[in-house]
């Protein structure tokens, strides 16, 4: 695993994954190799289904009512996925930190990386940076990385869309 457990890379990679969930085992491993996850063992069955329902609890903590709320949904994804700290060297990446025991299958990797960095996202940048879009027919979870922190749409193709549609009920209202 050569992503940066500090940076945005692996909550952008469980953003991705919510929005458009992997259909195959096969899948998940070409998008994991992708977005730069080194593969130490062969992805299986198994893994895929560890990550769905990973998926399925990390939207929970996106559609969290209160900051606690989400915390704690947070904290128990961690304390499943996470162990101490360890200093690693594997893969020729340089000395880096994990969060997971060496030798684990790619489900148990993305977990741990998943719910490392989205604390680490919420805790470096602000406990509301995740979210849905605000375009009512879309919904995709977003996380929030800008300099402002008021993102409310998924993408610029969701934010235009929407101010189009309010720009023309402005002029039919007039
Ligand atoms: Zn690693
Ligand atoms: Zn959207």
């Amino acid at each position: 695993m050569q992503l940066n457990p500090y940076g945005e890379d692996p909550v952008r990679f469980v953003v991705e994954l919510t929005n458009v969930p992997p259909g195959s085992a096969r899948e998940l491993e070409e998008r994991c190799v992708a977005a730069g996850m080194v593969i130490d063992r062969p992805v299986e069955p198994g893994d895929l289904a560890e990550v769905l329902g990973f998926l399925r609890r990390w939207a929970k903590v996106v559609d969290a009512g209160t900051d606690e709320r989400r915390a704690a949904l947070l904290n128990g994804l961690l304390a499943e996925a996470s162990t101490p700290p360890r200093l690693t060297d594997h893969a020729d990446g340089g000395w880096h930190i994990h969060y997971r025991e060496d030798g684990i299958g790619l489900g148990g990797v993305l977990r741990a990386v998943g719910a490392v960095g989205t604390a680490l996202h919420l805790t470096g940048l602000g406990m509301h940076r995740l979210g849905r879009c605000a375009l009512a027919e879309c919904g995709n979870a977003y996380a929030d990385f800008s300099r402002a922190g008021r993102q409310r749409y998924c993408s610029h193709a969701c934010a235009n869309r929407d101010a189009v549609r309010r720009h023309r009920a402005k002029r039919r209202a007039l």
